[in-house]
């Protein structure tokens, strides 16, 4: 699905910023794959979404056939196709670093 021509906003309630980035993970059941999408967001709740995209995937029950990558960052852009998002995996290791380091203090 190519992303709507108009503004995309942050999902979390009550941010007004637009939307930056996607939480997504590729899904496929052994014949389609397309992208799952967990969350649009800004810069300031990518940390939330990107967490909450982890912890939704944990609960995931999977089908024989079925695979679920877990969720990543991507850059979303107009117009452009979820196939040709690029994935900030620099992003995910900084936020997946902080999340270590809270959790050990
Ligand atoms: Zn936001």
């Amino acid at each position: 699905m190519p992303m709507p021509p108009y503004q995309v906003y942050c999902y979390t309630k009550g941010c007004k910023h637009p939307a930056l980035y996607k939480i997504a993970a590729k899904w496929s059941d052994g014949v389609v794959s397309e992208l799952k999408t967990y969350g649009l967001c800004c810069e300031e709740c990518l940390p939330k979404w990107f967490l909450r995209g982890r912890e939704q995937r944990k609960g995931c029950r999977l089908i024989p056939n079925e695979t679920l990558e877990v969720p990543g960052i991507y850059v979303l852009k107009h117009g452009q196709r979820d196939q040709t998002l690029v994935r900030r995996v620099d992003l995910e290791e900084r936020i997946g670093t902080t999340m270590d380091t809270e959790a050990s203090a």
